[in-house]
Parts: structure tokens; sequence; C-alpha cells
């Protein structure tokens, strides 16, 4: 990887090789640009980095800890480490790039930011954004979502965001994101369309990205200061990708540190049972921009599945698409079952109830460390599990002592 891989990924164009790019109606095209260029400029002047630097100190309670796990690591044999995005505030790493989004929406003088929300957790994280700095904020959310993730729609309205249901086609994320993008064209002047991960049109999966960055530096550093050394193995989970991208970021030119991404395998390999993006998509466009994508048989976007909802996209960002076919990382899966186990694994030996997204990268991490009882794991745990605790217990039941 070469020492500029941030200034040649994307390109000017958005592209990461042959992904990314932006599909978009030529209405958005100036708007993007903007946007664009505002990034640009905004983002590396002194005053926005001081600014997202103390935020992240005082108001997220950055750096966030990297921890050794004592009795899983000699249960399971490698020596498994822990980046605790969970102890971020609002719960997950998503708010490491609403916090950046928010920022750089006051820095544009935007009054409003907009957004799609499936289970929820990016409509919270953002509001939680929109409070701190005092913009309004709207989440556009499906119909069934809104039933089935009602304690976070209580937490947008606590925070005072707008939910706005979605009524039409299928009534989740998809048509969230359709309904979203057409309140925002409305006023793309004074709004700013906040996307949830490194996915979507350029400038966002860039964006995104960078955001998330800090958590690579801040684990990179922290790991080495207790080791000595860097870790064998990175492993995160894999939705549309940017709390895997934040981690790998700091070790993608370094060739004696392996890379893992993992997707859901769900409840089978048939299509409609995972979303296993990348071992089993190929190339297509989606939201706007190309990357590794699950198909139907007309090429439109697959249904997908997981026990995770935060996994459950059938496309996923393109720099991991770019990664994959440069084999710098590798793409893995974690089935539902190995989920729920790691999910009580983690709780019952170390005292941290993990996002079930989460654990699938602590179970894809488990079997690495069976097979590998030499290497050292880093594994981010990109939320807390407390939203999940409800559903997995009424579903899966309590494990035996
Ligand atoms: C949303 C979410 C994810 C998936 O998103 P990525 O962009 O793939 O990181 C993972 N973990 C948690 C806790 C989430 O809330």
């Amino acid at each position: 990887m070469s020492k500029n891989y941030f200034k040649e990924y994307p390109n000017s164009e958005g592209y990461f090789q042959d992904y990314g790019g932006a599909f978009i109606p030529p209405v958005l095209e100036a708007e993007m640009k903007k946007i664009t260029d505002a990034y640009y400029s905004i983002s590396k002047s002194h005053k926005f980095i001081s600014e997202l630097r103390s935020i992240r100190k005082h108001y997220q309670g950055r750096p966030t800890p990297v921890y050794f796990c004592n009795r899983l690591s000699e249960k399971y044999g490698a020596r498994i480490y822990l980046k605790r995005e969970d102890l971020n505030h609002s719960g997950a790493h998503k708010l490491n790039h609403c916090m950046g989004e928010a920022l750089l929406a006051k820095h544009m003088g935007k009054k409003r930011l907009i957004a799609e929300t499936g289970a929820g957790q990016h409509g919270v994280a953002l509001a939680t954004a929109a409070a701190y700095f005092g913009l309004e904020c709207e989440i556009h959310m499906g119909e069934v979502d809104i039933e089935k993730e009602h304690p976070n729609v209580v937490r947008m309205k606590i925070l005072g965001a707008d939910v706005v249901p979605v009524t039409h086609g299928l009534k989740t994320l998809k048509e969230a994101v359709d309904s979203a993008f057409e309140e925002y064209l409305k006023d793309p002047i004074n709004t700013l369309y906040c996307i949830g991960s490194v996915v979507g049109p350029h400038p966002f999966p860039m964006m995104v990205r960078d955001f998330q960055r800090v958590v690579g530096i801040e684990a990179k550093e922290q790991f080495f200061e207790m080791t000595g050394e860097l870790p064998d193995k990175v492993v995160a989970c894999v939705g549309g990708g940017s709390n895997a991208m934040g981690l790998f970021s700091a070790f993608l030119d370094e060739p004696d540190c392996e890379l893992f991404g993992v997707e859901p395998s769900g409840r089978s390999l048939n299509l409609g049972d995972h979303a296993a993006t990348m071992t089993l998509g190929k190339p297509g466009v989606i939201h706007g921009f190309k990357c590794y994508l699950l198909q139907d048989e007309k090429g439109e976007p697959a249904p997908v599945y997981s026990v995770a909802s935060g996994l459950d996209y059938p496309g996923v960002g393109p720099e991991h698409s770019m990664l994959n076919d440069l084999k710098k990382v590798n793409y893995k899966t974690a089935s539902d079952k190995e989920t729920i186990d790691a999910f009580y694994e983690l709780s019952r030996l170390e005292g941290i109830i993990p996002a079930l997204e989460s654990a699938h990268a602590v179970a894809y991490a488990l079997k690495l460390a069976k097979e590998n009882p030499q290497d050292s794991i880093l594994i981010n745990l990109s939320g807390r599990g407390d939203k999940d605790i409800d559903f997995v217990v009424d579903t899966y039941g309590l494990p035996k002592k």
C-alpha cells in the first residue's frame, strides 16, 4: 500500500478503483460537489480539527480503551483484545461519523440534518449530534421498523428529532432511504443528508471513513503501548463497513497484520437468508454507488436477512469492494447461531454484553483463536448490546450454566 493511500483512494471522481462514484440525478450533482468542496476545505482547517478533537475527548469520552480479555483468551487460546467502541457515547462507533457530519453541516451554515434509519441506531446517533449542535433533525423510518424498534424511536423523540414514518412498499430501510432523499431534494441549501455508513455517492464513503479513522489510530497506538507489538489479526463486522474501515485503515500498510471483515451468513446461504455480500454478491449499483451487491435474477438488490439489523444491507462500501479484489482484507462470515453463542460467551466470560453486530466479529475471532493459539487478535467491539437483550432472550432463551 502506498504512503499516499488516503490521497489516492478515492480519486477525484470518488472511485476506489472500480467501485464507488456517484450515480445520482443531475439535480444532485451540484449539491454533492458543494459538499465535497466544503469537506475538503473545512476539514483541513485548524478550527474544524480542534473542535472535533475537543468533542471527541470531552463529549464522546474518547479515546475508548483497548481491553485484554483474560478469561476469553484462557478458554480459546490466542490473546484476544477488544477496541471498546461500546464505550463511545451513545453506545456505538456511529457517533464518530455523526459528530463529524453534523460539525460539517454547522460549518456549512446548514440548519437541518436528515437521514434514514433501519433499526434506529443511526437515527439515534444523528439525533444525539443534532441536539449537541442545536440543529433540526428529521429521521425517516419504515413503519415496520418503527413497530419493531420502539425504544430507539422513543430515544430519537426524547432527543428532539422528528421521526417520519414511511408507509409505502415494504416499509423498511430501502423505502426510508428513498423517502429521506426526496425530502432532502426539497431543500438541499439548508439541509445536510447524513449517511450512516461508508456507502452512498461520493463524497460520503470517503468522509465517513475519515471520521472513523480515529478508531484505528487510537487502537494501533494503544495496542502497541500494551504489548510492544502490533496485532497478528484484526477483526471487525461489516454491514456497510464503517466500523471496519475505521479500524482497518490504520493497519492497511502493515504486511504482518491480517485483516478480517465478518459478514452475516444468517440462517443459511440461500438468497434472502443472509447478507454475505462479499462472499456471494457481484458488482452492481445501489443507492448511488457501485459495489459488491447481492442481486436477484433481474439484477435488483436482493432481500437480505441477519439477526443483527445493523448488518442487514445488500451492498457494502466501495472501499471494501476494492480491498476484497486487492486481497488486502479477508472477508468471512458468521452465522446467527455462532453469533448468539459469541454474544453469551463475551457476556459471561468478560461481563461485556456486545451488540449483535459486534458479536459477529467476536464469533469469527473465536474461530481464529482456536486455530491460531500463538496469535494476538484485536476485535472492534463496535457497540453495546442493551438494544438486543430482550430479542435474544425471547428468541433463543438463556444458555445453561
Ligand atoms: C450500525 C452498526 C454496525 C454496522 O455498520 P458498519 O457501517 O458496517 O460499521 C455495526 N455495529 C454496530 C454496533 C452498529 O450499530
